[in-house]
């Protein structure tokens, strides 16, 4: 059995960046955000009920209107509970066959609503990537040049970074603090001695 490691932690804690290095060492990674946004667009029995649900119009042709979505599912929890239970077993479904396809001796998935969405659950750890507001903050209005509060309006849709960092069974630091890649390497070493132990 390959062990499963979530990769989770708020907006622009560098969540990415620190799965780069994961896969430099060979380790396989599962881009939960990345591929749940194109499913949008290449699943046709999810864009089907899409349809049903939001009206023929949210999609023109193969492209989903986002921004029509945006304002649907943002002002109503109740579309919002339906967007997620339409699109939430599709992306399980995906991820579970991805992951069975995996044969190195650990592979990560990397969400940012981990906790949120349940799937922190078929998980057997979880890393957090801890970053202070201020500096994630910063670094995504420098990496998508957008103003502070597009930032801030994006983050007040997630739980607390502090409370995701609490239910972590690991921590990075990318504050800047603390040099990234051999707190990577730590862990990497750390996972493997895991694995065979769990042999
Ligand atoms: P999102 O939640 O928006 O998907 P994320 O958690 O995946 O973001 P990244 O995109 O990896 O975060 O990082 C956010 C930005 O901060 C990027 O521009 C990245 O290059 C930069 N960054 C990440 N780590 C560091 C660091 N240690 N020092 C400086 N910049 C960093």
């Amino acid at each position: 059995m390959v062990l499963k490691i979530g990769l989770t932690g708020g907006i622009g804690s560098g969540k990415t960046t620190v799965a780069k290095i994961f896969e430099l060492l060979n380790v396989p990674v599962y881009y939960a955000d990345a591929v749940s946004k194109s499913l949008y667009t290449t699943d046709k029995d999810l864009m089907q009920s899409i349809k049903a649900h939001f009206g023929e119009s949210i999609y023109t042709g193969n492209q989903l209107n986002r921004s029509m979505m945006a304002s649907i599912v943002f002002n109503d929890p109740t579309q919002l509970a339906l967007l997620n239970s339409l699109v939430h077993p599709p992306t399980i479904r995906h991820a579970e066959e991805w992951m069975q396809q995996q044969t190195a001796p650990y592979l990560i998935k990397e969400a940012a609503l981990l906790f949120e969405s349940g799937s922190a659950a078929g998980l057997d750890y979880i890393i957090g990537v801890h970053t202070p507001k201020h500096v994630r903050i910063k670094r995504v209005m420098d990496r998508d040049g957008v103003s502070r509060e597009e930032v801030l309006s994006r983050m007040e849709r997630q739980v607390e970074e502090n409370i995701k960092m609490k239910l972590c069974d690991f921590i990075i630091d990318n504050s800047g603090q603390q040099l990234v890649i051999p707190q990577v390497l730590q862990l990497h070493q750390y996972i493997l001695k895991l694995v065979e132990e769990n042999k």
